[in-house]
C-alpha cells in the first residue's frame, strides 16, 4: 500500500495520479468482495484486541471532495466492527461557538482515548481547504495552519495515537455521475445538495488548495493516503489494508491475566 503514500517532503501534484487505478490488486471487484471480507474479519478482531488491550488510540481522517465517497467507505470498511470502541465524527460547517473558538477547539475533544478508534467525516483539514478556497480567513492565516496542524497531530502521535489520513481521489466526471444519480434515484435525493454545485465549480482550486495540504501535512508521524476512488470497491479495498497492515504493525496483545486466574474453579 506503500504506492499511495505521500513520503513526507514530496511534492502532490493530484493531476498525475490516476482516479481509476486498480494496479495494487490483481483480480477484479467479485474477487476483491471476497478479499473484503476477509479483511473485515481481520479488522473486527483487530479492533477488538485495541478495545482489550486499552494502550493504542487510532484516529482515522477522510476527507474528499462532495460524493468522493467518504460515507460510502465508512460503511463498506467498518461494517462489523464492535460499536462500543469505534465512533465517527462528521465535522460540518463550524457554529457560532465553535467559530469563537480556534479551528482545532472542535476537534481536540473528540481524537480518540485509549483502545478508541475514531473516524473524521471531515476534519481540520477543513479549515485549509474550503476556508482557503472560500476566503473565509486570509492567506496568511490558512499559511500558518500547516505547521500548527503537524504540531499538534505530532503531540497525539507523540501521546499514543496512531494517525492514518486518507484523501479519496475522484474526478469531475465520477463527481458528476454521482451528483446526477443522486438526483435520479429516490433513495438517493435526500443526500443531493445544491451547495455541492457550487462547490463544484471550484474544482480547480479545491485541487490546488489539497495539492499544498497533503504535500505539507504528510509527515512520518501522520502520514496521507491518495486513494484512486473512482472504483468504489478499490477504494474500500485499499482503505481496509492500510488500516488492517497498520493496526497488525503495532504487535497489539490481550492484556495478560493475573497468573492466580488458572486456580480459579467456578462452581
Ligand atoms: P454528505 O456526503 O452527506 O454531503 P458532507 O460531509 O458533505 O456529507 P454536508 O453537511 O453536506 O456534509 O457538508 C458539510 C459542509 O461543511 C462541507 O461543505 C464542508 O466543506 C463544510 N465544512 C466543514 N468544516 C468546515 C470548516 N471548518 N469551515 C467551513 N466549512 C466547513
Ligand atoms: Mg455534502
Amino acid at each position: 500500500m506503500k504506492r499511495y503514500r505521500i513520503e513526507p517532503g514530496s511534492r502532490v501534484d493530484l493531476s498525475a495520479i490516476d482516479p481509476d487505478d486498480k494496479s495494487a490488486f490483481s483480480g477484479g471487484k467479485d474477487e476483491a468482495s471476497v478479499e473484503q471480507a476477509a479483511l473485515r474479519a481481520r479488522l473486527e478482531r483487530l479492533q477488538e484486541l485495541l478495545y482489550a488491550e486499552h494502550q493504542h488510540k487510532v484516529l482515522i481522517v477522510l476527507q474528499a471532495m462532495d460524493a468522493g465517497g467518504k460515507d460510502g467507505t465508512i460503511r463498506a470498511v467498518f461494517e462489523g466492527v464492535n460499536p462500543q470502541g469505534v465512533s465517527v465524527v462528521s465535522f460540518k460547517v463550524p457554529s457560532a461557538e465553535e467559530l469563537d473558538h480556534d479551528y482545532l477547539w472542535r476537534v481536540h475533544r473528540h481524537v480518540p482515548g485509549k483502545g478508541q478508534m475514531v473516524i473524521f467525516n471531515r476534519s481540520h483539514y477543513e479549515d485549509v481547504l474550503i476556508a482557503r478556497v472560500r476566503d473565509l480567513v486570509r492567506p496568511k492565516v490558512w499559511r500558518r495552519r500547516y505547521d500548527q496542524i503537524n504540531d499538534f497531530e505530532r503531540m497525539l502521535a507523540e501521546e499514543g495515537t496512531t494517525l492514518l489520513k486518507f484523501f479519496l481521489h475522484i474526478d469531475p466526471d465520477e463527481q458528476k455521475q454521482r451528483l446526477q444519480s443522486r438526483l435520479d434515484d429516490p433513495h438517493k435525493r435526500w443526500k443531493f445538495n445544491a451547495g455541492d454545485l457550487d462547490e463544484r465549480r471550484l474544482w480547480p482550486q479545491y485541487m490546488e488548495a489539497y495539492n499544498d495540504a497533503l504535500s505539507a501535512t504528510s509527515t512520518e508521524w501522520a502520514p496521507w493516503y491518495v486513494v484512486p476512488a473512482n472504483a468504489k470497491w478499490y477504494r474500500n479495498h485499499v482503505v481496509a489494508r492500510v488500516i488492517v497492515e497498520t493496526l497488525e504493525g503495532l504487535e497489539m496483545r490481550y492484556p495478560r491475566p493475573p497468573a492466580e486466574l488458572s486456580e480459579i474453579v467456578i462452581k
